[in-house]
C-alpha cells in the first residue's frame, strides 16, 4: 500500500475507496509541510552553530592555530640563526683572530644600532604587537650580526692571503735537498781560510759535493745574479720584500738571470768553489733590513727539534773555518 494514497471506508459497499484530494489542496499540504521543514531546519541549525560552531568558524580557527604554529616554528629558526651567527663569532674571537694577530671585532659594534631608541614604536597597539615586535628585533639583530660577520669574514681572508704572501716569501727552507754537513756557521773568524785574516763570517756554509743543485729558500726577485767582487765569486742575490734578501756564493753556475722572479725551492744555481773558497761548498747568507742573520734561525722550520739542536751543535762546535 503506498504511503501517499489515503483510503476510505464505504460503508454502502464495504468497499475501501481511494481518497483524491483537489489539486489546491494538494498545493496547501505542501507549502504547510515545506514552511514547517524549514523552520525546524532554522531551530536545529542554529542550536548546532551554537553548540560547536559553523563550518566556516572551524576552517578559521585550523587556519589560526596553523598559523601559530608556523609562526613558533619561524621563531625556532630565527632563534637557530642568532646562534649561528654567534658561533661563527666565537670562531673568530678564539681561532682565526688569534692566529692571525688580529683584534677581536667589539660586541658593541657587533650590535650596533639597538637598544636606546624605541626603534618599534610603530608596531605597538596592534592585536598581536608583542609578537610583532620580537619577531622584529630578532630579524634586524640578525641582519646586523650577519653584515658584521661578513666583513669580519672577509678581513681575515685578506689578513690570511696577506700572511701566506708574507710566508711564501719567507726564506724557510734549506737552499740544498741533498744530505749536507753545515760548514762554518754565522761568527767571527780569527783567520779567513783564503785570506789568512781576521774577519766575520755572516752567513752559513753547506758543505755539498760540486754540482749540488741550489733552490730559492723563498719567493722573491732576483737582484744580483754573476761575479760577486767581494769574494762570493759566481753569486745570486734575492729579494723576498719584507725587508729580507737572501745571497748564494761560491757557485759553478747560475741559473737564473738578474730581474726574474723565483718561487721558494726554484732551481737557481750549482754548487761550486768560485771566488774566495778553500773547497766546494755553498755560502748561505740572510740580512734582513740591511742586517747579517744567523741563517740557521730561518731555515730551521722545515727540521725537528732534535735535528734543530744536532744542526746548533755541530755548527757551535765546528772548528775547521772556510
Ligand atoms: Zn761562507
Amino acid at each position: 500500500m503506498s504511503r501517499n494514497r489515503k483510503y476510505i471506508l464505504d460503508l454502502s459497499d464495504l468497499q475501501y475507496k481511494q481518497i483524491r484530494l483537489p489539486f489546491k489542496k494538494k498545493i496547501l499540504h505542501f507549502l504547510l509541510w515545506f514552511s514547517v521543514s524549514l523552520v525546524l531546519a532554522a531551530i536545529y541549525g542554529t542550536f548546532i552553530e551554537n553548540m560547536f560552531g559553523s563550518p566556516k568558524e572551524k576552517l578559521l580557527s585550523q587556519q589560526v592555530e596553523n598559523l601559530k604554529l608556523q609562526y613558533t616554528l619561524i621563531g625556532k629558526e630565527l632563534d637557530n640563526s642568532i646562534a649561528a651567527l654567534n658561533s661563527f663569532r666565537l670562531s673568530d674571537d678564539s681561532r682565526y683572530r688569534p692566529i692571525l694577530d688580529m683584534d677581536s671585532v667589539p660586541e658593541s659594534y657587533r650590535r650596533a644600532g639597538f637598544g636606546g631608541v624605541d626603534r618599534y614604536s610603530d608596531l605597538k597597539g596592534f592585536l598581536n604587537s608583542d609578537l610583532l615586535i620580537e619577531f622584529k628585533s630578532k630579524i634586524d639583530e640578525i641582519k646586523v650580526r650577519a653584515t658584521v660577520q661578513k666583513e669580519s669574514f672577509s678581513s681575515i681572508a685578506e689578513m690570511s692571503a696577506e700572511w701566506k704572501r708574507e710566508m711564501d716569501h719567507f726564506p724557510g727552507i734549506s737552499p740544498v735537498s741533498v744530505n749536507f754537513r753545515l760548514g762554518d756557521g754565522y761568527r767571527w773568524r780569527t783567520i779567513h781560510p783564503v785570506l789568512g785574516t781576521p774577519r766575520m763570517h755572516n752567513g752559513q756554509d753547506f758543505e755539498v759535493p760540486y754540482g749540488t743543485e741550489v733552490y730559492a729558500t723563498g719567493d722573491g726577485k732576483v737582484i744580483e745574479s754573476g761575479w760577486n767582487t767581494g769574494g762570493f765569486g759566481n753569486c745570486i742575490v734575492i729579494d723576498h720584500g719584507y725587508g729580507l734578501q737572501t745571497v748564494y756564493g761560491h757557485l759553478s753556475d747560475i741559473k737564473i738571470a738578474n730581474g726574474q722572479n723565483v718561487k721558494r725551492g726554484d732551481l737557481i744555481g750549482i754548487s761550486g768553489s768560485s771566488g774566495l773558497s778553500s773547497g766546494p761548498h755553498l755560502h748561505y747568507q740572510v740580512e734582513q733590513f740591511g742586517t747579517h742573520k744567523n741563517p740557521v734561525n730561518f731555515f730551521n722550520s722545515d727540521v725537528s727539534v732534535e735535528e734543530y739542536k744536532d744542526m746548533i751543535q755541530a755548527f757551535e762546535s765546528k772548528s775547521k773555518l772556510r
